[in-house]
């Protein structure tokens, strides 16, 4: 049942308010409500749209005056729903997405309601790029504070290792500088901890020179290529250049014009490269993927930036239902790639997909300990998405599918990303998303910074757990 707050109460907190505050019976209540995953549906008592600093501030005091549990919202991506809860505050950032690029320093500054899109376009328009992730309606909040992994993290690292600053909103209502130089701490747990310890008001990235145009797209070939094709990709980033991001994926073709008619609807294989420097050493480097068999599709080819990032956006829309389970991979030897193709060959719908993210390359140069990102050695990163439509009579099938592919990859994990987990027990966020090192330090900065758990709608750190 839906908390009901007291009018005088909601109304105090409007007055002290730039942004709107939405109730159950407002006009936009079940739009302010409707998150990424259209399988979550929650009620919170009141969602706060924050315009700025103070109304965050606002907000996280007066959750704690009411004792009311306390979600944070930016891009609302969570496959868990963790930005939604019920009967509590939604504090909801997703106004907030202003931004500011230092062209002579190289760096950004964005709002902590940013999408990759923000980012992305405001950096690009001075020919500046920095790791975000592959699908541009993804939080820059959420997607940094778990790791941030995506098409250029080879040759730049991960979103964190970029990281040069953030100002963090904590569980008492105060505003701290999280830095190298203020609050190192903090700073260390927030690179990789999640919305565990404050809340994001804004982020400081450095940016590197990239493009406009790079080479980059997808080539894609049938199923039955895909045991070829992943020894393929194995073997290829084993010493390809940091240049090279490069990503498989495997699904039911969708009816693109880009993809030959006959294989609409058939299982295919793709290999989706990136070359993040000159197009003329791209094209010498991405040259062995057009060689590879015939492929039925090569959609490899010098294009803005800022497309590609966007390139998956149309397969992940809003509102539709999505499970999914994730495992990090190491090389994939044969025994992993028998595996995938065989339950991707069981694939339930055409709307799901299985993205294997390849590491390597500058993520695995930066020391385990700097930030609290564990198995940067990790080659791959898997994720098993389903996705079905929300009449769909028996999404259940679906989410079997996941949980049997998972299983039977189990053997093979080197742990979870925590951006990836989803309905996962406590103990795999302790044990699969970190090492005993990185929980420990984690534990203590939560006792710390939140000591109440306040922030537990998240892969929750809770406060006193320590090893
Ligand atoms: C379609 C899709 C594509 C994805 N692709 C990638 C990818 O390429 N690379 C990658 O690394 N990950 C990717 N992810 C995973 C993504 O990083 C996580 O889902 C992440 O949590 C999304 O962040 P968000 O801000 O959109 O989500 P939200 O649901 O709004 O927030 C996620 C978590 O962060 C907290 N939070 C939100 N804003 C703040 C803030 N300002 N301060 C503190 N805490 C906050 C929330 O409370 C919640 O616990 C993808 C997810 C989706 C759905």
């Amino acid at each position: 049942m839906t908390t009901v707050l007291e009018p005088a109460a909601v109304e105090s907190l409007q007055a002290s308010f730039l942004g709107d505050v939405i109730r159950p019976g407002d006009a936009t209540y079940d739009d302010a409500r409707m998150i990424w995953n259209g399988h979550i549906d929650r009620r919170p008592a009141v969602i706060a749209r924050c315009r700025g600093v103070a109304d965050v501030i606002a907000a996280v005091r007066f959750a704690r005056e009411h004792d009311l549990p306390a979600a944070v919202r930016c891009g609302g991506h969570a496959v868990a729903g963790h930005a939604l809860c019920d009967d509590g505050i939604v504090i909801d950032l997703s106004s907030m997405t202003g931004s500011r690029v230092d062209p002579l320093a190289q760096t950004i500054r964005v709002e902590g309601g940013c999408l990759g899109e923000h980012l992305d376009r405001e950096s690009q328009a001075f020919g500046l790029a920095t790791t975000g992730g592959i699908v541009s309606h993804t939080g820059v909040a959420g997607l940094t504070l778990g790791g941030g992994i995506g098409h250029l993290m080879r040759k730049f690292g991960l979103s964190i290792d970029s990281l040069r600053s953030c100002d963090v909103v904590t569980a008492e209502g105060e505003l701290l500088v999280a830095s190298e130089d203020e609050n190192p701490d903090l700073f260390w747990g927030l690179r990789g901890g999640g919305g565990n310890f404050g809340i994001a008001t804004s982020f400081e990235f450095q940016l590197y020179p990239l493009g406009p145009t790079v080479l980059a797209g997808m080539l894609a070939w049938p199923m039955d290529a895909a045991p070829e094709v992943l020894r393929f990709l194995r073997d290829f980033v084993a010493d390809a250049p940091d240049e090279v991001g490069i990503m498989g994926n495997l699904r039911l073709a969708p009816p693109l014009p880009v993809i030959p008619e006959e294989l609409h609807g058939k299982p295919i294989v793709a290999l989706v490269p990136i070359y993040a420097g000159s197009l003329e050493e791209g094209e010498e480097a991405l040259r062995p993927l057009r060689n590879l068999g015939t492929p039925a599709v090569d959609a490899v080819v010098p294009k803005p930036y800022v497309a590609h990032q966007k390139m998956f956006d149309p397969a992940l829309p809003h509102g539709r239902h999505y499970y999914w389970k994730s495992h990090k991979l190491g090389p994939l030897d044969d025994d992993v790639i028998d595996v995938v193709v065989d339950r991707a060959g069981q694939i339930t719908s055409p709307l799901s997909s299985i993205p294997i993210f390849t590491q390597g390359g500058a993520v695995g140069r930066i020391p385990e300990d700097a930030t609290a990102f564990p198995n940067r050695n990790a080659a791959h990163d898997i994720n098993i998405v389903a996705s079905w439509m929300p009449d769909e009579p028996e999404p259940d099938r679906h989410m079997e599918w996941v949980r049997g592919f998972f299983g039977a990859l189990e053997p093979f994990s080197k742990g979870v990303y925590v951006n990836f987990t989803n309905d996962d027990p406590a103990e795999r966020v302790r044990s699969g998303a970190y090492n005993p090192e990185q929980w420990s330090r984690l534990v203590s900065l939560k006792a710390k910074y939140d000591p109440t758990n306040f922030f537990r709608f998240n892969a929750n750190i809770p406060p006193g757990d320590g090893r």
